[in-house]
């Protein structure tokens, strides 16, 4: 199985790689935060309570998003690989990972690390907010938050995939294709590795 863990702050252009990386390898994409959302329109408990936290740029707990994890990957065990985008976004969400993959016999291939400044950040947020319709895309202080929750809780995680040798950054400014190339790159050097 190919498993990639695609890694950045909010608006660093994982979902757009994402997309383009399904595509070239077949994968199959869980993004926590589209599950949540999807939670959410559905009006399900856990969507009301993960909404409260969602709209005040805060993480959900560990466990909520490790569940809806573990039943996907349950549920789709003849896949390719799959690529997780926004999750894991904590050091015990990265351990929970890999015991669940463990589980049937795989692992992580590579973590992808999309590298965009902070002032990048705030103006694709803002701009991604007048249309994506996300009422945490709106608000500069909201978005702000975001990225907090991410240097202090999320950061970390790049260390837990360094440590594994399976770490790899790449410039998120620049063309879509080019940004797409360089993780062709990686994946290509991991799969062979
Ligand atoms: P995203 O669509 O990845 O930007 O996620 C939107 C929001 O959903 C985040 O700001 C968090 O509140 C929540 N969320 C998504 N994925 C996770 C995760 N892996 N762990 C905790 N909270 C998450």
């Amino acid at each position: 199985m190919l498993n990639l863990v695609l890694f950045g702050p909010p608006g660093a252009g994982k979902g757009t790689q994402s997309q383009k990386l399904i595509e070239k390898y077949g994968l199959i994409h869980l993004s926590t935060g589209d599950l949540l959302r999807s939670e959410i329109s559905q009006g399900t408990e856990l969507g009301l309570k993960a909404k409260k936290l969602m709209d005040e740029g805060l993480l959900v707990p560990d466990e909520v998003v490790i569940g809806m994890i573990e039943s996907k990957i349950a549920d789709n065990r003849d896949a390719a690989g799959f690529i997780f985008d926004g999750f894991p976004r904590t050091v015990p969400q990265a351990e929970a990972l890999d015991q669940l993959l463990e589980k049937y016999d795989q692992g992580i291939t590579c973590m992808i690390a999309l590298q965009v400044d902070e002032q990048e950040l705030v103006k694709r947020l803002l701009l991604r907010g007048k249309t994506s319709g996300r009422p945490d895309d709106a608000d500069e202080a909201l978005i702000q938050k975001r990225v907090v929750e991410y240097n202090t809780k999320t950061r970390p995680v790049a260390d837990y995939y360094a440590q594994q040798g399976k770490f790899y950054a790449i410039d998120g400014i620049g063309e879509i294709e080019d940004i797409f190339a360089k993780s062709c790159e990686i994946i290509g050097a991991c799969q062979l590795a």
